[in-house]
């Protein structure tokens, strides 16, 4: 038995990368591609998970059992971390059938696992008539990703998930969360903003993410500050002449001057100027290349080929090691880039990368 459908939307971050956790600014946009639940109540305290696109049949799940900590579980731990980070934050939530159908691929640096998170947080609080907001939601979605399936993200991919609006990017700031909805519709400016998944995960990854995280901390520690947000860009220089570790310093410019980054392209949205804002992504791949080194020879690759072929700015977007990059063209550019991109992978004998256009979708909602 079906009660309804519900689906949430992966997002492509615009800017602000690696700013998360850092207490910084960030700017994703929904995407199209989501993950859809068709769901529905159970009466006896089961959560029975099925998803078309993970291998193996329905899992079930006794819902007062969920408990995090004894290691990965696989992708059910997504869908049972929100069940029970609902019920420990106390809201009033049971057994439901939840089927999954995706547009989204997983592991791209879409943010397939937020998607999940999210169309089961929605859905499962209608069902059971809990009132939660939707800032609220994608803080219960990312204690899921933390605390259930030991994931240590930030929480840009579920506000996105749960608070994008279409035809706007969500200028989001980390710190305290406001949030305001940016303007930016590629298309009415004759523009195109091309997705270029790479279609390579590199290994390191995760540890790698871990890594980087914990060198901005000690970075703040170092500076005797809570957070690196708490340096505006134009005391960069002193915090630099007082940190001695070159890896140190190194990330916490990339910080720094992305969060500037982050207040330009707002500032040039709002200002109906989305051609200014090619130049600032470049910049940014070039921060995450040299400073926060977290490309990889595919997304380099990409970047450059793209802005051989006119693209008017191009990064790696996502946490890195493989995934995604993004470029701004011209409309009329499109197909020249999209073709450049594809022969300079042949060219290096990477695997050939899926490359579409990426609208300012709508953010997680009720179908039926
Ligand atoms: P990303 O969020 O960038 O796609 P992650 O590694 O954070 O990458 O999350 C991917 C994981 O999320 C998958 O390995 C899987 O466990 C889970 N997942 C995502 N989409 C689905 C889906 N449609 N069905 C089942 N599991 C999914
Ligand atoms: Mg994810």
């Amino acid at each position: 038995m079906t009660e309804g459908v519900w689906e949430a939307p992966g997002r492509v971050n615009l800017i602000g990368e690696h700013t998360d956790y850092n207490d910084g600014l960030v700017m994703p946009f929904a995407l199209s591609r989501t993950v859809v639940a068709t769901a529905a109540r159970r009466d006896d305290g089961i959560l029975r998970l099925h998803s078309a696109d993970a291998p193996g049949g329905p899992v079930e799940l006794r819902i007062d059992a969920l408990a995090p900590g004894r290691g990965p579980r696989g992708w059910t731990d997504y869908p049972a971390g929100v069940l029970w980070a609902l019920r420990e934050a106390g809201h009033r939530v049971g057994g439901a059938d939840l089927h999954y159908e995706s547009t989204l691929p997983a592991g791209a640096g879409l943010s397939s696992s937020a998607a999940l998170e999210v169309v089961t947080a929605l859905a499962v609080t209608e069902l059971y008539g809990v009132g939660l907001g939707r800032q609220e939601m994608a803080l219960i979605c990312r204690r899921a990703e933390n605390a259930y399936a030991g994931a240590p993200t930030g929480i840009m991919d579920q506000t996105a998930s749960a608070c994008c609006a279409e035809g706007h990017a969500l200028y989001l700031d980390t710190r305290d969360l406001s949030r305001r909805q940016i303007p930016f519709d590629p298309a009415a400016h004759g523009l195109v903003l091309l997705l270029i998944d790479t279609g390579v995960t590199h290994a390191h990854s995760a540890g790698a993410y871990g890594e980087r995280r914990a060198g901005c901390e000690s970075a703040a520690a170092a500076l005797g500050l809570g957070s690196l947000r708490e340096i505006p860009p134009e005391e960069l220089p002193g915090a630099l002449a007082r940190l001695t570790d070159p890896v140190q310093r190194a990330l916490t410019r990339h910080v720094v001057t992305e969060n500037g980054r982050v207040e330009r392209v707002r500032a040039a949205l709002e200002a109906g100027r989305a051609r200014a804002i090619g130049p600032l992504l470049t910049e940014g791949h070039a921060s995450l290349r040299d400073d926060f080194a977290v490309s990889c020879p595919e997304l380099d690759l990409a970047v450059r080929a793209a802005l051989a072929a006119g693209a008017l700015g191009a990064r790696m977007t996502g946490g890195g090691f493989g995934g995604s990059a993004i470029a701004l063209v011209e409309a009329s550019a499109r197909e020249r880039v999209a073709g450049s991109v594809e022969r300079a992978f042949a060219e290096a004998s990477f695997r050939r990368p899926e490359i579409f256009a990426a609208a300012p979708a709508a953010g997680a909602r009720r179908l039926s």
